[in-house]
């Protein structure tokens, strides 16, 4: 249920702080406990489901209701991307986002979508934003170890969070604040705004039935999982999306990871592989970012920034919701259409694989001060966070499967 909240004069507070200013319109989605300790807060401000409290707050200011949006300042803000204009779930997600602000706030804020190289580079998105040539920007922010190490935290890494314990840890065990506290110097304000889910491990011309199979294998894999790649024997490759098939197909790699189901059926990368293997152990959970010009975001009336934040997290939802369904229908297709022979990774690789991982991620605290610190915040909530999740996905999930008969995971 969605309520419509409108205080004259809200008071702020740290779970408001991006919601002050002298009016606010607030979307709230929560449980009634939210509510009671909001309105006890807001100091018994006026509450209505609807449009009438507004208008009625705009009046006694004597200014023009929000509904006669055509008298109040209009903003045009440009979206930089690091994905190919309208690329599925990624692309499409930023477009989805950009709609959302500009339906909710009727117009007053319109937001054009650039792909990658429309206005800058796919890897300049971060800086182009930071330095002001566009107002936000969507990618991923293990793209910007460049610029900070601590930020590969907020996107995933190997072995780590999984889509819910991540938004978990963002939006109610303190990752938010972090974030901030990261991309401050830079001038933005992140806030995550899509999540592909649990990644696919990849594509596979050679068998994986034990540690030794890793040695020499030739993969494209990019990051962290690339550096657990070659401490375990491999050879990790970066290549850009478009180069996957030929690369495969060729033999100039032996494997290569890129989405999920639903990415890697639209590459045909069935096609120049023998086997696909699951889990995607080096993405778990991949968090996509939306980042705003602080300067830019500031300068937007307090229901516009409420519009903006909030647009983001519906993009957060609207994003896994979208890539669980069609991973779903994709992998049908692959199966039952395209015959893949789908593998799950030996124990053993996946234990050592683990190990590996944490001696990389462990590797990032070493790296500066607040790597340290957001290490440590991350590595408390995952230890804390695993024991209820054993005992209420897992668990579920093995029951479930059990019920099936299919292998317990
Ligand atoms: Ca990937």
């Amino acid at each position: 249920m969605i309520y419509v909240i409108h205080h004259c004069r809200m008071q702020t507070d740290q779970r408001m702080d991006a919601y002050n200013g002298p009016h606010v319109v607030m979307w709230i989605q929560g449980t009634d406990m939210k509510r009671r300790d909001f309105l006890r807060r807001a100091g018994g401000g006026a509450l209505v489901a609807g449009a009438a409290v507004s208008s009625a707050c705009n009046r006694e200011r004597g200014e023009t209701p929000v509904t006669e949006s055509g008298s109040r300042k209009s903003f045009q803000w440009k979206m930089v991307t690091t994905w190919p204009k309208n690329f599925p779930g990624l692309g499409t997600g930023a477009n989805y986002l950009a709609r959302q602000i500009e339906e909710m706030s009727d117009g007053r804020l319109r937001v054009k979508v650039y792909g990658a190289n429309e206005l800058v580079p796919p890897f300049e998105v971060f800086n182009a934003v930071s330095r002001g040539a566009a107002e936000m920007g969507h990618g991923a922010s293990y793209y910007w170890k460049g610029s900070s190490e601590a930020a590969q935290f907020f996107s995933t890494v190997p072995f780590g969070l999984t889509a819910m314990e991540m938004n978990a840890w963002l939006y109610h065990g303190g990752g938010m604040d972090l974030w901030r506290e990261v991309y401050a110097p830079f001038g933005l304000l992140p806030a995550a705004a899509g999540n592909t889910g649990v990644q696919m491990g990849g594509w596979f011309n050679r068998e994986i039935n034990s540690v030794a199979d890793l040695k020499g294998l030739k993969m494209r894999i990019p990051g962290l999982g690339g550096e657990v790649l070659r401490r375990a024997g491999g050879t990790p490759v970066n290549l850009p999306g478009g180069e996957l098939f030929t690369s495969l197909q060729s033999g100039a790699i032996d494997a290569t990871e890129w989405v999920g189901p639903y990415n890697d059926l639209a590459f045909g990368l069935y096609k120049a592989a023998k086997y696909y293997y699951y889990p995607g152990w080096h993405e778990p959970g991949t968090t996509l970012e939306c980042f705003v010009s602080k300067k830019a975001f500031d300068g937007l009336p307090g229901d516009l920034q409420g519009i903006v934040l909030n647009a983001c997290r519906a993009a957060n939802q609207d994003m896994l919701a979208e890539y669980v369904a069609r991973n779903n229908s994709a992998l049908q297709t692959l199966l039952h259409e395209h015959n893949v022979d789908l593998r799950r990774f030996p124990d053993a690789v996946l234990s050592r694989l683990r190990t590996l991982s944490d001696e990389v991620v462990s590797e990032i605290a070493t790296k500066d001060e607040i790597s340290r610190k957001i290490y440590h915040a991350f590595s408390e909530f995952r230890d804390q966070v695993v024991a209820w999740t054993d005992i209420s996905e897992r668990a579920y999930l093995n029951a479930r499967a059990a019920g099936q008969g299919q292998e317990p995971g």
